[in-house]
């Protein structure tokens, strides 16, 4: 069990839904692909759904929204973002005023009363982010939002942010192949009570064992210039994905269910959300949930990945 804010998490393992009407950042998805991913992850049990108004511009929202009235609410834990301003064509803002209003936006979207966890998605430059964040407490004790979180701050900006001890929840990338955030802002987070969810936790697909050593990405392929596609990068990740394929023999487990069932044990994770693109994949990723890896695996992991 988690607490973050006043949500109470049961099941820490979710749905990052950036391919649920996502259309403005991947190509060639559908509506309805989008729905049967939500609908894949609320009938196995999965009830942690990520989205972003970034995602299709409010459309994620919409079909979570719609998707949701078919189930019971207070079931389900919805967490969402704000700070691209449609305004100021896409900008980030942190305005009090715009985070209300993009609050009450979502809350229409979703077709909801309430949201349990609200992000600001990404820092502007302009805003104080204490008063960023005090907008947010107002809409927290108003009963809108059940927890607040940060997304994509640095170090300095969350310390700011969380001057009154209001921040519950801070998303930042994260995965086995990046682990920046545990000598950045962990120490930090600890010491404050608040959680941390990653973000990229298959780092796009590439953890999941898909991937080979003699796969050549051509400047089409969105791998092209990826740091981790590239020489010698790529092959040790590719080794460490071994390790990942070994201790999966022990758990009958893909690598990519392996380093979700990491995560899921590593005690300084909140919440596991990867992204799929469709239902099959969700299902596949469900069965991390019920992994349990012994100590010895979760270290071998780590040191797998420690470069
Ligand atoms: P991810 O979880 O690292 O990778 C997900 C992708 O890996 C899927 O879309 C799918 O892509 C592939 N995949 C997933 N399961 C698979 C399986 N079982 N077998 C083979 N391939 C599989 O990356 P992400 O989805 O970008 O990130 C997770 C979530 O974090 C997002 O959905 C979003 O909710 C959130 N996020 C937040 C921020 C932020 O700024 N706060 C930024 C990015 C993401 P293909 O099938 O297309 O390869």
């Amino acid at each position: 069990m988690v607490q973050i804010g006043n949500v109470t998490l049961t099941n820490k393992f979710g749905l990052g839904t950036n391919k649920v009407g996502g259309h403005n950042l991947f190509e060639n998805l559908s509506d309805e692909d989008g729905r049967q991913l939500v609908i894949a992850a609320l009938d196995n049990g999965v009830t942690l759904l990520d989205t972003a108004y970034a995602y299709g511009h409010g459309r994620s929202e919409e079909i979570i929204g719609e998707v949701i009235q078919q189930y019971k609410r207070e079931d389900i834990i919805i967490a969402t973002k704000a700070a691209h301003d449609p305004a100021r064509n896409y900008a980030f803002n942190n305005d009090p005023v715009f985070l209300t209003q993009s609050v009450e936006a979502a809350l229409q979207r979703l077709k909801t009363d309430y949201i349990d966890i609200f992000y600001i998605h990404f820092p502007d430059e302009e805003t104080d982010k204490r008063e960023a964040v005090a907008a947010l407490q107002n809409l927290k004790e108003a009963g809108k939002i059940r927890a607040i979180g940060l997304s994509n701050f640095s170090l300095e900006q969350i310390k700011v942010a969380n001057a009154d001890g209001y921040v519950d929840i801070v998303e930042d990338a994260y995965s086995l192949v990046a682990r920046e955030a545990e000598s950045t802002t962990w120490e930090y987070l600890s010491k404050h009570g608040i959680g941390f969810v990653p973000y990229f936790p298959l780092a796009s697909g590439l953890l999941t064992g898909k991937y080979t050593a003699d796969q050549v990405f051509g400047p089409d392929d969105w791998q092209f210039k990826r740091p981790n596609f590239q020489a010698p990068r790529y092959a040790e990740i590719l080794a460490g994905v071994d390790v990942l394929r070994e201790v999966g023999t022990r758990y009958d487990a893909t690598p990519g269910q392996i380093t979700l069932a990491w995560y899921m044990k590593h005690p300084k994770i909140s919440a596991v959300i990867p992204g799929a693109r469709v239902a099959q994949q969700v299902l596949d990723n469900a069965k991390a949930a019920t992994i349990q890896l012994s100590e010895e695996d979760f270290d071998l992991i780590d040191q797998a990945f420690k470069k």
